[in-house]
């Protein structure tokens, strides 16, 4: 997917043009990969732009901060209202947005406590992140023979930059192998995610995702449709998944804000249910995506309305 600039970026406070958002080659996070980051998607709705679950993103960035001892001068809320700033002022009606909080230049040794911290944020246009048939249609997916990492080694919880170097590794074996993505195991051989997106599994009309002690993202989406489930009184349990229950689910589905809600047609080149989207993945998506584009009520108060730039009149 090639990436489309926009106007602006954000910069430690300040609207800077695209072009200038750079850093040198000899910082830390080119180095060793000092960076945490977000990924946050806007829809288009009947009532114009709308940031989803902007205030759960931006805390995820601060706490991913917290554990890599980074100190981001600014709050949740000046971060929040640096987003929709950044979103206004691009004028795309939907869109991605990617804050970034990275070590910059100053020292070179590993140990990073006298780098500056730089915090960005921008944002571009981007479409179905695994194709546009695979929200109807779904996608193959294979076990990877890579496995998530240890929470004692790079923390999951974390959204850190190098952990996308183990998502890089699952996502080229599988692709190279003929599969639209890699579903990882932990350093038990339980199930735990795919390369940038949790997993959901229905068995007898029961959810089941696996729990945050396998090595998984708290993933945000994750988080929304255990509360959809609920409403709709779908039973969900978060436990562990041993890998064989992926071959014998009645339906299974990506999630993340990339892929939103992706069904999983074949594990391993074994059908899963009928090949088909599955009707409860097909219920949650309704409701998911009648919240997100505005279509039913905000009733779980995801969506931060973004005040629109003034067309320029000529
Ligand atoms: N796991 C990984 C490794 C991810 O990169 C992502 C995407 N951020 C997710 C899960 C899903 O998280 P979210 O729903 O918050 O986007």
């Amino acid at each position: 997917m090639p990436l489309k600039p926009t106007e602006m970026i954000w910069h430690n406070g300040k609207l800077i043009p695209w072009a200038d958002a750079q850093v040198h080659v000899m910082s830390h996070v080119t180095n060793y990969g000092s960076s945490v980051f977000e990924g946050v998607r806007y829809y288009n709705t009947p009532a114009g732009p709308a940031i989803f679950r902007l205030k759960d993103h931006t805390r995820r960035l601060l706490d991913s901060a917290k554990i890599y001892r980074m100190d981001i001068p600014y709050s949740v809320e000046r971060m929040m209202d640096a987003t929709c700033e950044v979103v206004a002022v691009n004028g795309l009606p939907s869109g991605y947005i990617r804050p970034l909080v990275l070590r910059g230049y100053g020292e070179i040794g590993v140990n990073p406590s006298n780098t500056p911290i730089e915090v960005y944020i921008a944002t571009w246009e981007w479409g179905k992140y695994l194709g546009h048939d695979a929200v109807e249609g779904g996608v193959d997916a294979c076990v990877s023979s890579w496995h998530r990492m240890a929470h004692n080694t790079l923390p999951s919880a974390a959204k850190a930059g190098a952990n996308y170097m183990n998502s890089q590794l699952i996502k080229m074996e599988a692709t190279a192998n003929g599969y639209a993505e890699g579903i990882a195991l932990d350093s038990s051989g339980l199930v735990s995610e795919g390369s940038g997106e949790n997993i959901f599994l229905v068995r007898d009309g029961v959810l089941y995702t696996p729990p945050l002690s396998a090595s998984i993202l708290p993933g945000i989406t994750r988080d929304s449709i255990m509360q959809i489930a609920r409403d709709m009184e779908i039973p969900v349990q978060e436990r562990d998944i041993p890998r064989e229950w992926l071959y014998i689910a009645d339906e299974l589905f990506f999630c993340g804000t990339a892929v939103e809600i992706s069904p999983i047609r074949s594990v391993d080149r074994i059908a899963i249910g009928n090949g088909k989207r599955g009707p409860l993945t097909r219920r949650i998506q309704e409701r998911f995506f009648g919240i997100i584009q505005g279509r039913l009520a905000d009733e779980f108060g995801w969506l931060t309305p973004v005040p629109v730039r003034e067309p320029v009149s000529a």
